[in-house]
């Protein structure tokens, strides 16, 4: 039987596992948590479930592959959601995707009509302050683009993302109609039990051999070894799921990522954000946090209070790869270096910014693979 060893029990160690399970691998799992899900596992505050970050699933209509094959597993309920972004000048909550009616609100909507009318219709990006002011033109991107980014990715210059923005840029009317954030063409869904995704980790591993609470504290490449704190194992196929430069050693440097802290508070009201807004962006200069999360939203909790979870950027743990140049130009240089079975896949697996729906895609056609 052929041996295979994954490196982390998040949603994509658990999709891989499972579909090597499946093929009839050996197959062992490793994690330095004392629980499988990694960033997707439900946990509880008082009672309350949440995530760390709303994990909900999106993705476009051609992903409803990825949508079926989870639902049958974690029965999942659509969502209609909106978004608002708290304009501190204004002092009020405009809807994002930006609205035409919360724009016509602003002191300034007359300076901003005017710039927006006088955009060119195209234009080229080569960094994001490029693409959103070819999109929304320079004042609207001051209030919803520019801190929200600087912030988020710890950034002095929002020129630094360099990586996907080398575009044609077209003018970007603002919404008129809906004010939901995808009102069409994508799916937007929540597990419907209470545990989330839970029940997807326990039946993935299934049949798997699964090792917690154990570091992998290095990689030995050529011999298909991973050194742990629990002993020494070798296999067939290693799958990884973490950073890439990990693999190596960081011998050509430490790839970056931006982290962040949440904090989770319960407040004493049945709901706190008005209906179907399930999260607030901040995106204002003066504030820490980015984002405010009702999870009752997600998850239809009952409880006559309400928890939400406010994020901050912090620099203290590794969970968004950055979209710059440079950075992802050294997570392939680790990549294309990776030997023969040996394979690194995930968020940080392959440092792309990849979702719950994007990682089943890439486990189903791994599975016709092997
Ligand atoms: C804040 C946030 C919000 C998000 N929101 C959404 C969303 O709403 N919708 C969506 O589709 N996607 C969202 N995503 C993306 C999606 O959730 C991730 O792409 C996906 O969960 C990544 O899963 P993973 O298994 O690759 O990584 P992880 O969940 O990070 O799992 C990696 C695992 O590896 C383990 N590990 C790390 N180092 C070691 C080591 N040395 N030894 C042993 N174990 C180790 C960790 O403990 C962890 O369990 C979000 C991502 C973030 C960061």
């Amino acid at each position: 039987m052929k041996k295979a060893l994954i490196i982390g029990s998040g949603f994509t160690g658990c999709m891989f596992a499972m579909m090597l399970n499946q093929k009839g691998w050996d197959v062992k799992i490793f994690d330095k948590s004392k629980l499988t899900g990694g960033g997707v596992r439900t946990f509880y505050h008082g009672g309350h479930p949440y995530t760390y970050g709303p994990r909900h699933f999106i993705g476009p209509e051609e992903n409803m592959k990825a949508f079926e094959f989870l639902n049958k597993i974690v029965p999942m309920r659509h969502i209609k959601k909106m978004n608002v972004s708290y304009q501190q000048n204004e002092d009020l909550f405009a809807s994002y995707p930006m609205h035409i009616e919360d724009v016509k609100k602003f002191k300034d909507s007359k300076k901003i009509f005017d710039e927006l009318d006088n955009l060119p219709k195209e234009t080229k990006s080569k960094n994001f302050e490029e693409f959103w002011i070819g999109r929304v033109g320079k004042t609207l991107y001051e209030r919803f683009n520019k801190f929200y980014n600087l912030k988020a990715w710890q950034i002095q210059s929002n020129k630094e993302m360099d990586f996907g923005f080398e575009a044609t840029v077209k003018r970007k009317p603002l919404e008129t109609k809906s004010r939901y954030e995808f009102p069409e063409g994508y799916i937007n869904a929540y597990p419907k039990p209470v545990d989330g995704y839970n029940k997807f980790f326990d039946v993935s591993l299934s049949g798997c051999n699964t090792i917690l609470n154990c570091t992998i504290k290095s990689v030995d490449l050529d011999k298909r070894k991973l050194i742990t704190d629990k002993g020494d194992y070798e296999g067939d196929l290693i799958i990884s799921t973490i950073s890439p430069d990990f693999l190596f050693s960081n011998c050509w440097g430490e790839l970056k990522y931006v982290g962040r802290e949440f904090y989770k508070i319960v407040l004493p009201c049945e709901h706190v954000l008005p209906k179907d807004v399930y999260f607030i962006y901040y995106p204002n200069e003066n504030e820490q946090q980015t984002r405010v999360t009702e999870f009752k939203k997600f998850t239809n909790h009952k409880s006559p209070n309400s928890l939400i979870t406010m994020e901050v950027p912090s620099l203290k743990n590794k969970l968004y790869p950055t979209m710059m140049k440079e950075q992802v130009d050294l997570a392939d240089k680790y990549l294309k270096a990776l030997p023969d079975n040996i394979m690194s896949v995930g968020r940080m697996g392959t440092y792309r910014y990849v979702d719950i729906d994007d990682i089943i895609m890439q486990g189903l056609d791994f599975a016709k693979k092997i």
